[in-house]
């Protein structure tokens, strides 16, 4: 039987030895999300009922369908890939979507939002290590994209996601952490409310934070294995 309560303790206690960890100047709290993508809405209560404050899904029709059981609130992050056409149940259903990767689904977003008289908080996806198996701008790309994104009135930029590819070895994941970090600090000098870096899971969370993520997504450590 997996025990979400002694699985977040774990995790948060992991959390904190990380940040111990980091080498950075400041040393700003982690928010943990707590991915419940492919588990039922009991494991998501779970979670909630043990003081779990944000929760992450992948998709929108799953998503709906546990939100609406919900007895509490808590902060909803949208961490997989969107299309254009599913903006709108987007924007009613999430707080924060970490997967802003084009110019055309940033528009979708900003008009879906617009519809609902939303302001829409959004994340920039980050593809760093240009894997063709997962989304996200490339890095010579992202300027453009930031400019873009700024140009739309009913959407924030509050930061960058990346998730980094699956090495077998996790080090190797460090050095795109700390890359990103980097890039999120100087980009971040010349703005406002511009204040989340999501990056680690499960299997690199403690690498990631170490080298600067303030928000983590994290699934299997808490929920234990997905059945697909
Ligand atoms: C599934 C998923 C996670 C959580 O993965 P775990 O390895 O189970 O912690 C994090 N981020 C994204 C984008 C995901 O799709």
């Amino acid at each position: 039987m997996v025990s979400v309560v002694e699985n977040l303790k774990a995790v948060a206690n992991e959390i904190e030895l990380s940040r111990g960890k980091r080498k950075i100047k400041d040393n700003p709290p982690v928010t943990l999300i707590a991915v419940t993508k492919n588990h039922g809405v009991e494991m998501m209560q779970q979670a909630i009922d043990a003081g779990v404050l944000n929760i992450g899904e992948n998709r929108i029709q799953e998503a709906a369908e546990k939100f609406k059981s919900l007895n509490r609130e808590v902060t909803r992050h949208l961490i997989g890939h969107l299309q254009t056409n599913k903006a709108k149940a987007a924007v009613r259903l999430f707080d924060l979507i970490h997967s802003v990767d084009s110019e055309n689904l940033a528009a979708a977003i900003d008009k879906a939002a617009f519809s609902i008289g939303k302001i829409q908080d959004v994340l920039i996806q980050v593809n760093l290590a240009k894997e063709d198996s997962k989304f996200g701008v490339y890095e010579e790309n992202l300027q453009t994209l930031i400019e873009a994104v700024d140009a739309l009135q009913n959407l924030r930029l509050r930061g960058f996601m990346l998730i980094a590819p699956n090495y077998s070895e996790v080090e190797n994941c460090r050095p795109l952490f700390s890359r990103m970090y980097e890039i999120f600090v100087e980009v971040g000098k010349a703005r406002q409310n511009f204040d989340f870096l999501s990056m680690g899971m499960t299997h690199d969370y403690k690498i990631a934070i170490e080298e600067g993520a303030n928000m983590v997504r994290i699934g299997t450590a808490i929920f234990g294995e997905r059945n697909y």
